[in-house]
């Protein structure tokens, strides 16, 4: 299975974002900021924040990351309101367009709505394609305006019974955000394949991917909204809550845990850290090494790596240490240098090294060339024995639910066999994360989890 029925046309898909927003705040736009901020991780190719005071919106929005597209203070002047929306875009290189920044804001027959999207929806394409044929004409081409497009053809007078319309007719993943000047309202598709959280600040709601968006405003955690659950803010914060939607078997991506979200963070009303301390002692469970030193490779896999440690026994170290201040733009003139876009991140510790043998946990495998390039690193960082070992099932399948995984050609576990990939790595052995072994580490809530990016099972 590839990912040839996705790409067709010109979307963009597999998008994985974050999104913030707030209800009932004088500070809304700043507080936005901040939430975004803390957000970066979900996404660093676009930032973008509406606010409203009632009567109209108001947007700023740009490429970059959220602290340069904020750069000038004043900017916070203009987003007035205490009620605002915010979105961190993630995008695959090569599609850097200022189009497809969100907020995405449009005029309709009720007046004007804002709406940021974190997922990715699988029937997009044909939906796109029958009202192009109505007649509709597309600013962008994200996701995001298929749904304002339904919207405002819905035949409801109330926005959010249109809004219920529209996503009764698209399929995929969607954890979504929605302001007027008259509310601010928040969904979740109901196999609840992304995060969102509802907490407060005072008498102010805030809604966010992640929880961590909380802490960087000092607001409290609530709890998440539930799998396809609706909720309404108004101007007098109230708020209201439906469950509009057939109930389907969830799907939450697993993938949040692996990988893509801050280990300080709760979602899915679950600690990330637990679980992902979690999955690096299983890995230990299964694949045991005799070595000297546990690493691992910054920073996504630091609390994998500790859980492993911890399991066997073995120190945890730090054996390469990265470089925080890489521009998104970084250019290395010299072609030539070999392994130059790894060298610039990532740095070993000699000292630590030298004549260890040495387990690198990492998360996850997607194409295999980072990893390979860190295992030279570490061997020319003075390690005796590299022992590779991966906190997540081999990954064979693309995603089309809202992570950046490539084509099933690239991926290099759908090519290559695990003693393959280790001659790859040059590693001395490999080991990965069983499917049964993550899905059965007792930190995990047990709903139902997407896991078709290792056994291609796609739900929708
Ligand atoms: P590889 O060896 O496959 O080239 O790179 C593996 C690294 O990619 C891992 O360290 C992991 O943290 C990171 N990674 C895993 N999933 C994703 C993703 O969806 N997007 C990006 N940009 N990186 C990822
Ligand atoms: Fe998450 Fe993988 Fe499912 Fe995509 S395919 S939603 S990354 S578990
Ligand atoms: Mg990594």
């Amino acid at each position: 299975m590839n990912c040839v029925d996705c790409s067709i046309g010109q979307y963009k898909l597999r998008e994985h974002c974050g999104v913030f927003g707030i209800a009932g705040s004088r500070h809304a736009a700043l507080h936005a900021f901040r939430g975004l901020y803390a957000l970066q991780h979900r996404g660093q190719e676009g930032a973008g924040i509406v606010s409203t005071d009632g009567k109209s919106l108001y947007e700023h929005k740009n490429l970059g990351l959220v602290n340069e597209v904020f750069k000038d203070k004043r900017i916070f002047e203009k987003l007035k309101g205490t009620f605002a929306i915010g979105h961190n875009r993630y995008s695959t290189a090569g599609e850097t367009n200022y189009i497809n920044v969100q907020p995405i804001t449009i005029n309709f027959k009720m007046g004007v709505i804002s709406a940021v999207h974190n997922g990715n929806l699988t029937n997009a394409i044909q939906l796109k394609k029958g009202m192009e044929e109505d007649g509709s004409i597309f600013q962008t081409t994200s996701d995001t305006e298929v749904i304002l497009h339904l919207l405002a053809r819905a035949p409801s007078n109330e926005l959010y019974l249109m809004i219920i319309d529209a996503l009764k007719k698209i399929n995929g993943a969607y954890s979504l955000l929605f302001l007027s000047p008259e509310s601010l309202i928040a969904v979740r598709d109901p196999r609840g394949f992304r995060p969102l959280n509802i907490g407060k600040l005072g008498e102010a709601y805030i809604f966010a991917s992640e929880s961590c968006a909380f802490d960087i405003l000092g607001a409290e955690y609530i709890r998440q909204l539930e799998p396809g659950e609706l909720v309404v803010v108004d101007r007098n914060l109230n708020l209201q809550s439906f469950s509009p939607f057939p109930p389907r078997e969830n799907r939450i991506c697993i993938f949040e845990f692996i990988y893509f979200s801050r280990p300080d963070s709760t979602i899915f009303n679950t600690s990330v850290d637990k679980v992902r301390r979690s999955f690096g002692r299983q890995l230990a469970r299964e694949h045991p090494a005799s070595a000297d030193i546990v690493i691992s490779v910054p920073d996504s896999s630091n609390t994998a790596a500790v859980g492993y440690g911890q399991e066997t026994g073995i120190p945890y170290d730090h054996g390469l240490i990265r470089n925080h201040y890489i521009g998104r733009t970084f250019i290395m003139p010299e072609q030539d240098i070999r392994d130059a876009d790894v060298l610039i991140k990532y740095n070993p510790v000699r000292e630590v090294l030298k004549g260890k043998r040495v387990v690198v946990v990492d998360d996850s495998i997607v194409r295999g060339t980072t990893s390979r390039k860190l295992v030279r690193m570490i061997r020319q960082g003075g390690a005796r024995e590299v022992h590779f070992r991966v906190a997540s099932p081999q990954i064979k399948y693309p995603c089309f639910y809202g992570i950046d995984t490539p084509t099933s050609q690239e991926l290099i576990a759908s090519q290559k066999t695990v003693e393959e990939i280790r001659a790859y790595l040059d590693a001395d052995s490999l080991g990965y994360l069983s499917k049964e072994g993550m899905l059965s580490v007792k930190e995990l809530p047990s709903v139902q989890y997407c896991t078709a990016c290792f056994d291609g099972a796609y739900p929708v």
